[in-house]
């Protein structure tokens, strides 16, 4: 085998013992002269509906539409808050803004990056409506005491799990535990379309309902409107294509899963690593929910400067490497008139500056984990 000189974050084009089952699923959409909902969407729902565990799953156009049609389906506007991670993807706290109503962010965990849920009932008001944890990179958030507070107070609960597909806590998959379940198909997500698409699942039939008909501009009966919705509509053809990788979904994460613990052995072994926390150059991700499906294999470098030093020197190596986040949402520009400053989230602030995230997708091969390792402890040699 010749040295590896080039390790890609993500790379969409190692499976191609798929390609004929994709072309099958096209020309099949392609025939059937239907492209908007039907039987192909039909299926790729009660497929996963079956696969989370969950009595209502609608195919939609993004994860963050789910996300949008959740909070609209729950009824949140102006003048309502939700309770949200700083340090997470974008779609969570712009989907909030975007109907009017107002992001309340908390601090995250220093050792999971989720939401710390001691942080959340000190910031609920009259106006708080909803919470909403992320499963941030795979793993889901602490829940019970999530849902208790939500429960003791009348709010919705609803999980952004677009990085968190077939994640679980306390053995039960993520995305049926609160109000609604929001996940995305992004590429390079761990079930990823071949383009936008996501899904939103509930356990609540008038919810579902509601949904439903705003996933489809408010319409019902068609062109009769009691309320305005929008298109949010999955396509056909990546249900279509969607339904070919759902079955190797698992297989996908259980090669996650290995990638995850042949870095956790080798670094490690290294004595340059502890896990979670610990007096170490690098910090490992600590495993605490029943089933972490590794969107990310995001490590955590405490030294000053430590991240970007060692980012660009991977990248001298051909290594691919991605910050997640580098901006927490309270310093977002866009969210200036919100009056936050810098230090009032200081573990989200810290994992912005001292966190990347390593190649971890399924078909990564040992040789090459091998090879973001001895670049990573080089680094430090
Ligand atoms: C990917 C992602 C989204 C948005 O999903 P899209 O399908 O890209 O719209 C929302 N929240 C989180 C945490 C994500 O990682």
């Amino acid at each position: 085998m010749p040295p590896i000189d080039n390790v890609p974050l993500l790379d969409l084009r190692r499976e191609p013992e798929l390609d004929l089952a994709l072309e099958e699923a096209f020309r099949r959409v392609l025939r059937s002269g239907h492209y908007i909902l039907g039987p192909e969407v039909d299926a790729l729902e009660a497929e996963c509906a079956s696969y989370l565990g969950v009595s209502h799953a609608l195919g939609v156009s993004s994860g963050t539409d789910a996300i949008l049609l959740a909070l609209m389906a729950l009824g949140i506007g102006p003048g309502d808050e939700v309770l949200c991670p700083t340090y997470t993807f974008f779609a969570t706290a712009g989907t909030i803004w975007r109907l009017g109503a107002r992001p309340i962010f908390v601090d995250i965990d220093p050792v999971t990056y989720n939401c710390d849920v001691r942080a959340l009932a000190g910031r609920i008001t009259s106006r708080t409506r909803a919470i909403m944890p992320v499963h941030l990179f795979g793993q889901a958030a602490d829940l019970d005491p999530i849902l208790a507070l939500a429960a003791d107070r009348g709010l919705a609960v609803v999980e952004d799990a677009a990085q968190a597909l077939g994640s679980e806590y306390k053995g039960r998959r993520v995305g049926g535990h609160g109000a609604f379940g929001c996940f995305s198909f992004f590429p390079s997500k761990n079930l990823g379309a071949l383009g936008d698409a996501g899904l939103l699942t509930t356990n609540d039939a008038a919810l579902a309902e509601r949904a439903r008909i705003l996933r489809t501009h408010g319409g019902k009966p068609k062109y009769h409107h009691q309320v305005v919705g929008g298109n949010f509509r999955i396509d056909a053809l990546q249900a279509a294509l969607l339904r070919v990788k759902l079955p190797r979904l698992d297989g996908y994460t259980a090669a996650r899963q290995r990638n995850a613990a042949l870095y956790d052995e080798l670094l490690l072994a290294s004595g340059q690593a502890a896990r979670g926390a610990g007096d170490r150059p690098v910090l490992l991700p600590a495993v605490v929910a029943s089933r972490h499906i590794y969107n990310q294999y995001v490590i955590r470098l405490p030294e000053p400067g430590h991240r970007d030093r060692l980012r660009a020197f991977l990248k001298d190596r051909g290594v691919g490497t991605e910050v997640y986040y580098p901006v927490p949402m309270h310093e977002q520009a866009c969210f200036a008139e919100l009056g936050h400053r810098l230090g009032d989230f200081p573990h989200a602030e810290a994992a912005a500056r001292q966190t990347l995230a390593l190649p971890i997708f399924p078909e990564l091969r040992q040789d090459e984990i091998r090879h973001v390792v001895g670049s990573v402890l080089a680094f430090f040699a």
